[in-house]
């Protein structure tokens, strides 16, 4: 966890997130509060890696699934086009 980054002080309620859309032990998604396209998705996870080379297989496999698990329920209910953005928190 860093005091510095954005993610983590989301994820530790530290800073209000925009909205939560999915939330589970090791992940949090939410919408941009500055989107870029209609239905822009953060994708978190809940500990702290500097970029996605460090994330853990396991951590990996997991988003992709929860990515994939959302998409097309989030896409249809409020009609994004595009795909859900992810990020490493
Ligand atoms: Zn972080």
């Amino acid at each position: 966890m860093s005091e510095s980054c954005i993610f983590c002080n989301w994820v530790n309620g530290k800073q209000k997130a925009a909205q939560t859309v999915y939330e589970d032990e090791s992940i949090l998604v939410v919408l941009c509060d500055s989107p870029v396209a209609k239905g822009h998705t953060l994708v978190i996870l809940k500990t702290h890696k500097c970029d996605l080379a460090s994330v853990e297989i396991k951590d990996a496999a997991h988003l992709g699934e929860v990515v994939a698990r959302n998409f097309e329920r989030h896409k249809t209910g409020i009609e994004a086009r595009k795909c859900i953005r992810c990020s490493c928190g």
